[in-house]
């Protein structure tokens, strides 16, 4: 009984060690709206560098290629067109890789650094960053913000409000209506909006969109990463020692404390400004330790170096470093590191697939069945003819005309001009049906293989081969 008590107590001094660090973390769950303020940077730079990628979002429906929308998920017709290449449902299999990629880029990058994603690429937090941005345009700084929101209601509180929140849902159906254009012709699209002659389905895309893009970035903004984002739960166990993430260097900054020059002998360099939780737009005190609800944004970083060059010391006290750096040991090179090999493997074979099947996508498709009821007729002139169904699909973006023949199997040809003058339109698949004949003289056994050609009659040269086989009567 008594061990089963002494037992009881170190666990809890254990888990007591463990969650030490988490005690004095500051995790807003939603109690308030956090109001961070911007500070010029590197880090601040590269964010507003990332969220001029996402821009590509919004205008890539827009560009024509060759005639067609440059990308376009064209579901009715199961086609992708991605510039010059189409993918076919049969195609699909390297979109598999593509999401294998992604996935490995993101693994990757998370091992090395962090969740960089989240800070600098995610579109939830760069939506988040252009919405507050806004605010800050029209609602003031932090401070006034906060005092504005605490404000009874007012002409000048109304219409700000209306200013900012008008804004909001004009981006939200940007980017709700840039969705559904990836989906359907971009300009006629916004034409059926217009008009109010869109579909159902497109109404219904636009609706879960702008009510996403207008709730998720304007009033829960760092809440999505904290309770909605599974990546953000998975993320710790990509992370090791030698991640760098945004860390404070407790061993110079400590004792912290306000006083600066004479007075403040021992000090460390952290003056306990707080700026670096001013700037976080998750509310995080990284001085506490790496805390969940970082993703690793670098504003911290930004805010602390501006504070060092007032202070005349080394800017880092806040910087990107490992555990393993700031234990004094060395980082290991990237291809050395077990998780970094072996995602880099899997995304090197992830692109080596892409670029195997980007180069090797034929631009017809062709199958042929033989038919089984019955297998052949012998013809009253004594000719056996076998029956075949093909079926011909043109992958590319023009209509073309075709040939068919048979190789391989002398003797055998085709009935009538069957082969000749095949017209294969654009994005069509075609079937039809040709029959062989043969002498039974010319027959080398029951079944003997042969190779249908189909071949293009004009430039670009394209031919498809189907091997298959002519069937004749048994023989004793
Ligand atoms: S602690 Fe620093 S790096 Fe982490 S979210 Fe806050 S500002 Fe960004
Ligand atoms: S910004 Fe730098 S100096 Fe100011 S509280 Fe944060 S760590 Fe300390």
């Amino acid at each position: 009984m008594q061990q089963g008590v002494d037992m009881q107590e170190q666990e809890q001094v254990n888990i007591d060690e463990l969650y030490a660090d988490a005690r004095h973390w500051h995790v807003n769950t939603g109690g308030e709206t956090i109001h961070a303020m911007r500070v010029p940077g590197r880090f601040r730079n590269f964010k507003w560098f990332a969220s001029c990628l996402w821009l590509l979002y919004l205008i890539a429906p827009y560009i024509r290629w060759e005639g067609h929308q440059a990308i376009l998920f064209n579901i009715p017709e199961r086609q992708f067109h991605l510039f010059s290449i189409t993918l076919w449902p049969q195609d699909i299999w390297m979109l598999s890789l593509v999401l294998i990629l992604l996935a490995m880029t993101l693994f990757g990058v998370t091992a090395v650094a962090g969740r960089v994603w989240c800070g600098y690429f995610c579109f939830q937090t760069i939506w988040t960053d252009w919405f507050t941005w806004l605010e800050e345009k029209i609602e003031g700084t932090p401070v006034q913000r906060r005092k504005l929101d605490a404000a009874p209601w007012s002409l000048r509180k109304i219409r700000l409000k209306l200013f900012k929140h008008t804004l909001w849902l004009l981006i939200s159906i940007l980017t709700g209506v840039t969705f559904a254009a990836y989906f359907t012709d971009a300009f006629e699209l916004w034409h059926s909006y217009l008009t109010f002659n869109a579909p159902q389905v497109a109404w219904v895309v636009v609706a879960v969109f702008v009510f996403g893009t207008y709730v998720f970035a304007g009033f829960m903004r760092e809440q999505v990463c904290f309770w909605l984002c599974p990546y953000a739960r998975i993320q710790s166990v990509m992370v090791d020692k030698d991640t760098v993430l945004p860390t404070y260097d407790e061993g110079r900054g400590e004792p912290r404390g306000k006083v600066r020059g004479k007075g403040s002998e021992g000090r460390g360099d952290c003056i306990d400004c707080r700026l670096c939780v001013g700037v976080c737009p998750t509310g995080v005190d990284i001085r506490e330790g790496m805390q969940e609800g970082c993703i690793t944004c670098g504003m911290c970083i930004d805010a602390c170096d501006s504070i060092m060059d007032k202070v005349n010391r080394p800017r880092g006290l806040i910087r990107y470093a490992s555990e393993k750096e700031m234990a004094g040991e060395v980082l290991p090179p990237l291809f050395r590191r077990p998780r970094v090999i072996a995602y880099s493997t899997i995304f090197l074979l992830a692109v080596g697939g892409i670029v195997y099947g980007l180069t090797h996508i034929p631009p017809v498709e062709l199958s042929v069945v033989h038919a089984r009821q019955p297998l052949y007729i012998q013809m009253s002139n004594g000719m056996i003819e076998n029956k075949y169904t093909i079926k011909a699909l043109n992958k590319t973006s023009a209509d073309r005309h075709f040939q068919l023949r048979v190789e391989g199997a002398p003797g055998v040809h085709i009935v009538g001009d069957a082969g000749a003058g095949i017209v294969l339109e654009s994005g069509k698949m075609v079937p039809f049906h040709v029959f062989l004949a043969a002498e039974p003289a010319a027959l080398k056994g029951e079944k003997m293989p042969l190779r249908l050609v189909l071949e293009s009659i004009e430039p670009p040269a394209i031919r498809m081969e189907y091997d298959s086989v002519f069937i004749g009567p048994a023989r004793h």
